[in-house]
């Protein structure tokens, strides 16, 4: 019987396993996963803000998983070797496969922090993340004069300073301090000039303090290239990603940096019983950026060429939109829009963010609290 592994629960694995609820093909489907959840990481700072409970921003694999008629076991992939078409997982055993679906995400890179130690917090993985994240907020609050180092001027590491000044203002943290350290080129990269603006100014208005300039970890926090450092209670940790490091011994083609090379179809370039989507893999023939915008929409693609694969059907390309949508929260239930040129914020992009999200969520049989009610 054919089997089909998919590595990882992320965004994009989540339509294969919609699909195969849908189409049962008769195969021997395994879904390979460290955690029964995979945590939507564009409601992760409401989390922290305090807008939504953790059982609305997670999505529980194991009913998906059993309507797509999927094995699941929870471990991690640690190897591939795609010569063999096998896999070994974290508890010492391996799996064969005829077909393979990687979804695993990337890392945090780390490399320039590790010397700040205990205190370091990465961002990924987020299940390590939030679990943390109350004793750091008990610590802010009964600390004085906590300091709270965000490193990352991305969209993610903007959008985690926010919500960090914003629980910290609305829970009586009241000694409580964020700084955002973004590198030299300043605050989200890639969004426009209006966006970058419109950031700064609330970070300004909201008593985050920015800072421009290259941080590396010292017992004390983190020293800066412009010669200064700062102390730091808490370094949130949301630099760039780095793919895993066990894709280097797996015999397929991986791009400069480490990232699974796939084509138009999400196949690898190497082994075209192997696709991936999401932050794992990087494009061959176009530059699509690490986000969960392209996971989510690559995933439809993903589902599609994983079937019509097996049934010698052709394959579709994922094709991104010029412009991608990012609603970026800003702590309270506000939010700044970015797409192409455009830019706009207020309490109706967050109604508008909160929309978008709850629907990705339900469409995962997530209930949110107007709906239990
Ligand atoms: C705070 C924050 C906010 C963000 N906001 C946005 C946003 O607003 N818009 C946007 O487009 N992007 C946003 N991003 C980026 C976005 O989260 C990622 O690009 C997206 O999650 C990538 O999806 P993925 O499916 O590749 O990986 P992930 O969502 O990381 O999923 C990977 C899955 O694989 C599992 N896994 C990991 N390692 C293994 C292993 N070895 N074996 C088996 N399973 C494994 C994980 O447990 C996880 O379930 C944000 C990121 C963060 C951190």
């Amino acid at each position: 019987m054919y089997c089909l592994i998919m590595a990882g629960g992320g965004h994009a694995q989540l339509s294969v396993l919609k699909a195969l609820a849908q189409k049962p093909l008769g195969i021997d489907a395994v879904l390979i996963t460290p955690s029964p959840y995979q945590i939507y990481s564009g409601m992760l700072p409401g989390w922290m803000a305090g807008h939504y409970n953790l059982s609305e921003c997670r999505i529980d694999l194991r009913p998906l998983a059993e309507s797509a008629g999927a094995r699941l076991i929870f471990a991690q992939v640690v190897g591939i070797d795609a010569k063999r078409r096998r896999v070994s997982l974290s508890d010492g055993t391996h799996l064969e496969y005829d077909g393979l679906s990687l979804d695993v995400g990337s890392e945090t890179d780390l490399s320039l922090l590790e010397a700040a130690g205990e205190c370091l917090l990465p961002i990924k993985p987020l299940g390590n993340f939030i679990q943390r994240w109350p004793n750091i907020l008990n610590a802010a609050s009964q600390q004085d004069h906590y300091q709270l180092v965000v490193v990352g001027g991305g969209a993610a590491g903007v959008e985690l300073a926010f919500a960090a000044q914003y629980v910290f203002a609305t829970q009586r943290c009241r000694q409580a301090s964020v700084v955002l350290v973004a590198s030299e080129s300043g605050i989200l990269p890639g969004h426009a000039n209006g966006v970058k603006h419109r950031a700064r100014a609330l970070l300004d208005q909201r008593g985050i303090t920015l800072v421009q300039a290259q941080a590396v970890g010292t017992s004390e926090g983190v020293a800066l290239s412009n010669g200064q450092s700062l102390s730091a209670d808490c370094i949130i940790a949301a630099t760039g990603a780095r793919p895993p490091a066990w894709l280097r011994n797996s015999d397929l083609t991986l791009d400069e940096q480490g990232y699974v090379l796939v084509d138009a179809h999400h196949r690898s370039v190497s082994h075209p019983n192997v696709f991936a989507a999401g932050d794992v893999c990087m494009r061959g023939d176009i530059h699509l950026g690490h986000s969960g915008v392209h996971a989510v929409f690559a995933g439809a693609v993903l589902a599609h060429n994983l079937i019509a694969a097996i049934n010698g059907h052709a394959l579709e390309s994922y094709r991104p939109r010029k412009k991608s949508l990012y609603l970026l929260a800003t702590g309270p239930k506000h939010a700044i829009a970015s797409w192409g040129a455009f830019s706009a914020q207020g309490h109706w992009v967050w109604v508008w963010k909160n929309w978008i999200d709850r629907r990705f969520m339900h469409k995962y049989g997530v209930l949110n609290r107007d709906d239990a009610a």
